[in-house]
C-alpha cells in the first residue's frame, strides 16, 4: 500500500510511516520503501551501505562472521522495516549512491541534479531502503555493496563526496562525522582528554582533533584493547596521543585505574568510541568531577549512564552523541586532510573497497 498517497507529504518523511501509525520514520517499526520520489523527496541508487559499527559487529557476531548469513540477516531486517534499522542495537549507518530523481516541490531550492554522487548524512535507521540484491560484504570494515534505492526526505542531510578524498574513505569519515566535531567544540586548551576506543574510526579522527585543541599544555590519552594494531601505531608514531592505554573498557576499575595511573587527576572530558555494550561505568570512572563524558559509541544505555553516575557519586555531564551537529561534515573531512598520517591509514583500510 502507498501510505503517502492518502495523506499530505511531511518534510520530516512521517507519510512514509507504516507502524506504528503516529510515530517518526526513526523510531517507528516500518516505513514504506516504495522506491519512487515523492514531490519532496530525494530518490537514490544506492551503491554501498556503511552499516554502522556497533550495529554491523552485532550482526556479524550472530552470524559467525559467515557472508551468506550476514546477507540473509540484512536482506530480513530492510524486508521487515523498510529500512536498515537493526533492532538489536537500534542503530543504522549510511550509504553512498547517485542521485535518480528529485521530487518537484523541492527540485528548485536543491543544489543537486540527477547523476550526482552523495553520500547520505542521516542514518540509515530512518531512510526508507529497497534492496534489489546485495553484491558483495566487506566483513573488516562492515562494507555492504548492493543494488538497490533509498529515499532521503525534504529534512534528510547528504553531502557531495569531495574530490580530493576517496570515496569509501570519504563514506567512512562521514559516518562519525559528528564525533570530530563535537571534540572540537569541547575540549579546550590544556585539558586532559581520555578516548575510549581511540584506534578505531572515530576514535583516531577525536584524538586528532582532541591533539589540536588542547595543545602543549593538554593531554590526550587514547584507550583500546591493544596495542598491536595498525591504528594503534598511527595514534602513537603520529604523536595524536600522549599516553596509549591498553585496557578493555568494559572493566571500569581496571580502565579507571590504567588511566589513573597516567592522569591522577583523571580527565576533564571523555570521548567514548566503543563498538561494544557496557563501557558507561568505566567512561564515568575515567572523568573528573564536573568533567564531561561524551557518548558516541551507539552501545550506550541512557540507564547504565545515569545510574552508574550516580552509584558512584560522579556529578559529570553526560552528553549523548548527537550524530549531526553544525558543519560536522566539513569538520571530519578537514580533520582528515590536516592529518596525513591519520589520511593514509585510513587509505589504506577503506579505500578502493570497491
Ligand atoms: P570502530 O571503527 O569499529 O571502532 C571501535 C573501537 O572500539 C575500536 O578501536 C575497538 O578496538 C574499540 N573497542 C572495542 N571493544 C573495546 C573494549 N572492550 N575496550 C576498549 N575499546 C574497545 O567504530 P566507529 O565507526 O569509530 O564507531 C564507534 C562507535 O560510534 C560505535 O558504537 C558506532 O556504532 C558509533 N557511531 C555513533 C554515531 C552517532 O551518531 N553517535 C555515528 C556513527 C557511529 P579494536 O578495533 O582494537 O577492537
Amino acid at each position: 500500500m502507498n501510505v503517502a498517497s492518502e495523506q499530505h507529504v511531511h518534510p520530516l518523511g512521517t507519510h512514509r510511516v507504516i507502524d506504528p501509525p503516529g510515530a517518526m520514520p526513526q523510531s517507528a517499526w516500518k516505513v514504506d520503501n516504495t522506491p519512487v520520489a515523492f514531490e519532496n523527496e530525494i530518490l537514490c541508487d544506492v551503491e554501498v551501505l556503511n552499516i554502522d559499527s556497533a550495529s554491523f559487529k552485532q550482526i556479524a557476531d550472530a552470524c559467525g562472521g559467515d557472508e551468506a548469513k550476514i546477507e540473509e540477516h540484512v536482506l530480513g531486517i530492510v524486508r521487515e522495516r523498510g529500512k536498515q534499522h537493526n533492532p538489536v542495537t537500534g542503530s543504522g549507518g549510511m550509504f553512498i549512491g547517485y542521485v535518480s530523481s528529485i521530487g518537484e516541490r523541492i527540485r528548485e531550492r536543491m543544489d543537486l541534479k540527477p547523476g550526482d554522487r552523495i553520500a547520505s548524512l542521516v542514518s540509515l535507521t530512518l531512510t526508507p531502503l529497497h534492496i534489489e540484491a546485495i553484491t558483495r560484504i566487506d566483513v573488516a570494515t562492515g562494507r555492504i555493496w548492493i543494488r538497490g534505492k533509498a529515499i532521503l526526505f525534504e529534512s534528510g542531510l547528504w553531502a557531495k563526496l569531495p574530490a580530493d578524498i576517496d570515496e569509501n574513505v570519504a563514506l567512512a569519515v562521514l559516518d562519525v562525522a559528528g564525533a570530530p566535531a563535537q571534540v572540537q567544540r569541547l575540549c579546550k586548551p590544556g585539558q586532559t582528554v581520555v578516548v575510549i576506543g581511540a584506534d578505531g574510526k572515530s576514535g583516531l579522527l577525536s584524538c586528532a582533533q582532541a591533539k589540536a585543541r588542547v595543545g602543549p599544555e593538554g593531554v590526550v590519552i587514547g584507550v583500546a584493547p591493544s596495542k598491536a594494531t595498525p591504528s594503534a601505531r598511527v595514534l602513537e608514531e603520529g604523536g595524536f596521543v600522549d599516553h596509549f592505554v591498553v585496557a578493555d573498557a568494559r572493566n571500569a576499575l581496571e580502565l579507571s585505574e590504567t588511566v589513573a595511573a597516567v592522569a591522577p587527576e583523571l580527565a576533564d572530558i571523555t570521548i567514548n568510541c566503543v563498538n561494544v555494550p557496557n563501557t558507561e561505568l568505566g567512561s564515568i570512572l575515567c572523568t573528573k568531577q564536573d568533567g564531561i563524558v561524551y557518548f558516541f559509541s551507539m552501545s550506550t544505555s541512557f540507564t547504565a549512564a545515569a545510574l552508574g553516575a550516580e552509584g558512584v557519586g560522579k556529578d559529570i555531564t553526560m552528553i549523548v552523541g548527537n550524530g549531526y551537529a553544525k558543519g560536522h561534515a566539513d569538520t571530519a573531512l578537514q580533520t582528515l586532510r590536516d592529518n596525513p598520517r591519520i589520511h593514509q591509514y585510513f587509505d589504506e583500510k577503506y579505500a578502493n573497497k570497491g
